[in-house]
């Protein structure tokens, strides 16, 4: 069973890195916070329509590896119409699932899909790669313009 579930989720990030999805730039984008990730060479833009405290729209440019560009993709999807309120809880979620120790089973809590990511934890110098999306959203939800580096 976990062989397989791990499959799915490897067919997961395998497709989102083939076909990202949200992967332009909003005409209504009001916030926008750049990522870069030097040690993998990620880097990202995010864009975000918010509007009374609402994620209207969430989509991204930028080049990395496979598990930036997946999580940059599952990630716009995941945050698209929730609250600034909820896409934070979704930020800390996911950090904390992959920054624990790879030995224990995660906490995908309310993740959904976004568990797929929970393989990278095995593999340190990707846990950043997967981050990226997710930092530089925290960024743009605090209208941070500067640019987010996980060095
Ligand atoms: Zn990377």
């Amino acid at each position: 069973m976990t062989t397989d579930l791990s499959d799915l989720y490897q067919q997961l990030i395998v497709d989102h890195n083939r076909n990202p999805r949200n992967f332009r730039v909003p005409p209504d984008a009001n916030r926008t916070a750049e990522g870069d990730n030097p040690l993998c060479g990620d880097r990202i833009t995010l864009y975000l329509h918010v509007e009374d405290g609402r994620v209207l729209d969430a989509a991204f440019q930028g080049s990395g590896c496979a598990i930036s560009r997946a999580s940059a993709s599952m990630m716009t999807q995941a945050v698209q119409g929730k609250t600034e309120e909820e896409a934070g809880r979704l930020f800390k979620a996911f950090h904390t699932m992959v920054t624990s120790p790879a030995t224990a089973p995660p906490d995908t809590g309310d993740l959904g899909k976004l568990a797929a990511f929970a393989g990278v934890r095995a593999f340190p110098a990707r846990v950043k790669c997967a981050n990226l999306p997710w930092h530089t959203l925290h960024a743009a939800l605090a209208a941070k313009t500067e640019r987010v580096s996980t060095e």
